[in-house]
C-alpha cells in the first residue's frame, strides 16, 4: 500500500483521563467499564484475589498504554504501524482528544481541554524529527459548552490556536506533524448533539463547520457509555436519529461533513442483519447501523468509521460474518437509502488503545488489521472490488473526509 489512514485512535495517558471518576463508574465508556468495573470492587476488597490477578494480566497491554509518556506511546504505535506496511507507505493517524471538561475531578485547570491538547502537541512536536508518521489530532469540544455566552466563540478560539485547514492538493507527505483535523464530539458524556432547547446555538456551531469545511468525528455506537446521566440518556444522546433529523431538519447543513465513529458498532450491525425479517430482506431498518446507512447513502459528506469493530477469536465471539455481509449487500446495491454507496464511505479506524487487549488485536496492531483484511477477502465479490474496497478504506475515503489529496 501506497497510503495508509487510521481515523480513529486515541493517544493519551493517565494525566488526561479522569481517573477516580472511571473508576466510580461515572464515566464507564467502552472497555474502561469492562476494565475497571473488574478491578474497582476488589479495591476495597481483595485486589490480589487470582481471578482479578488474572483479569489484569489480561488488560495487561490495555493499562501499560495508560502509564506510558505520551512520546513513548507514539513511537510503540509507529512500530506497529511501520511493521504492518514496511517502510514505503505514507502513514496518517488522527488521534481523538475527547473533552472531559465536564467530568473534571477537580477545580484544577491541570487537565483541562486545553491542557491536555497541548500536551499532546507538545509530545508530537518533540517526537517529530524522528518520526516517520504523520500524527495529526481531532480537537475533543464538549457542545453543552455552547449555551455558554461565549462556547461557540471558545471553539472558534481553539480552532484558531491549533485548527488546521488543509489547502487543496495537500498530500499526507505535506501534512505538517501535530496539524489539528478536525473535531471530535463524545455526547454519550452528556449531551445531545441536536437538542429541543438552544437549538439555535447548536446550529450556528454546525453551519461554522461547514463554512470552514471543518471535519467531525461523532461517537457512535449503542453499547457505550459515559457521562454522569442515566443509561436512558446517554442512549439518547449517542442514537444517530439525531443526526438524521439535524439534516432532514435542516437541508442548509447537507455538506456537513461528518464521521459517525464505529458503525454502530458491532452489535448493531448484529442487530440489522436479522434473518428472521425475510420480508424486508432480513435487514432490520430500526437499527442504529441502518439509520447510519441511512444518512451515508442520502448526504454526500458523511463517513463511518469501523473502529474497535469486534472481529473476535472463535465462532461464537466472530462478527466478521456480519461485516462481510454488508460488504456484500453493497455490492449488490441491495441498500437502496440513497445515491451512495458504503465502499466510498467507510473507513479504516482502529479504537487504539481501547483494542489493546482485545482477543483479535492480539497484542500487534497488524494482527487487528489482518482480521479486517480477511473479511474482505472472505467476501464473494470480485478480486478488482476487494482491492478497491480495501482501498477505499484506507486510504481514498479518509482522504476525501480529512480534505487531503
Ligand atoms: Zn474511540
Amino acid at each position: 500500500m501506497k497510503e495508509f489512514i487510521d481515523s480513529h485512535c486515541h493517544i493519551f495517558n493517565i494525566v488526561d483521563i479522569p481517573l477516580y471518576e472511571t473508576i466510580q463508574g461515572k464515566v464507564n465508556f467502552n472497555t474502561f467499564s469492562k476494565l475497571f468495573l473488574g478491578t474497582a470492587v476488589p479495591l476495597t476488597g481483595g485486589l490480589y484475589a487470582a481471578s482479578k490477578m488474572k483479569e489484569i494480566e489480561k488488560k495487561k497491554d490495555f493499562i501499560k498504554f495508560f502509564e506510558r509518556s505520551l512520546e513513548d506511546s507514539i513511537f510503540k504505535f509507529e512500530k506497529h504501524l511501520l511493521e504492518l506496511t514496511g517502510d514505503n507507505t505514507d502513514i496518517l493517524i488522527t488521534p481523538l482528544i475527547i473533552d472531559f471538561d465536564y467530568v473534571k475531578e477537580d477545580e484544577d485547570n491541570f487537565s483541562n481541554l486545553e491542557a491536555q491538547t497541548k500536551r499532546l502537541l507538545n509530545a508530537i512536536n518533540k517526537a517529530s524529527p524522528e518520526l516517520k508518521i504523520k500524527i495529526c489530532p481531532f480537537i475533543g469540544f464538549d457542545l453543552r459548552k455552547l449555551i455558554l455566552t461565549d462556547g461557540l466563540q471558545q471553539i472558534q478560539n481553539l480552532w484558531a490556536t491549533y485548527g488546521f485547514s488543509p489547502k487543496k492538493n495537500t498530500t499526507i507527505k505535506e501534512i505538517k506533524n501535530g496539524s489539528i483535523l478536525g473535531i471530535k464530539l463524545y455526547p454519550p458524556m452528556g449531551f445531545n448533539p441536536y437538542p429541543a432547547e438552544n437549538k439555535e446555538r447548536y446550529l450556528e456551531f454546525y453551519r461554522w463547520c461547514v463554512e470552514k469545511d471543518i471535519p467531525i468525528t461523532v461517537h457512535c455506537q449503542e453499547g457505550s457509555y459515559g457521562g454522569s446521566s442515566s443509561k436512558k440518556e446517554i442512549k439518547n444522546f449517542t442514537n444517530p436519529l439525531n443526526w438524521l433529523k439535524l439534516f432532514n431538519d435542516n437541508p442548509d447543513l447537507k455538506n456537513l461533513k461528518i464521521n459517525f465513529a464505529h458503525f454502530g458498532g458491532d452489535d448493531g450491525v448484529e442487530d440489522m442483519l436479522d434473518p428472521l425479517k425475510i420480508w424486508v430482506g432480513g435487514i432490520d431498518k430500526n437499527s442504529w447501523t441502518y439509520t447510519i446507512i441511512k444518512l451515508l447513502q442520502k448526504y454526500p459528506n458523511t463517513y463511518s468509521d469501523i473502529s474497535a469493530y469486534n472481529y473476535g477469536k472463535d465462532k461464537l465471539n466472530d462478527f466478521s460474518h456480519n461485516l462481510k455481509k454488508v460488504i456484500e449487500l453493497d455490492y449488490k446495491g441491495k441498500f437502496k437509502e440513497g445515491e451512495f454507496k458504503l465502499k466510498d464511505k467507510l473507513l479504516w479506524g482502529s479504537d487504539v488503545p481501547m483494542v489493546l487487549s482485545d482477543d483479535s488485536y492480539k497484542g500487534h496492531y497488524k494482527n487487528y488489521f489482518n482480521k479486517f483484511e480477511k473479511v474482505v477477502k472472505s467476501a464473494n465479490i470480485s478480486d478488482p472490488d476487494k482491492k478497491e474496497f480495501l482501498e477505499n478504506l484506507i486510504t481514498n475515503n479518509p482522504k476525501e473526509f480529512l480534505n487531503l489529496k
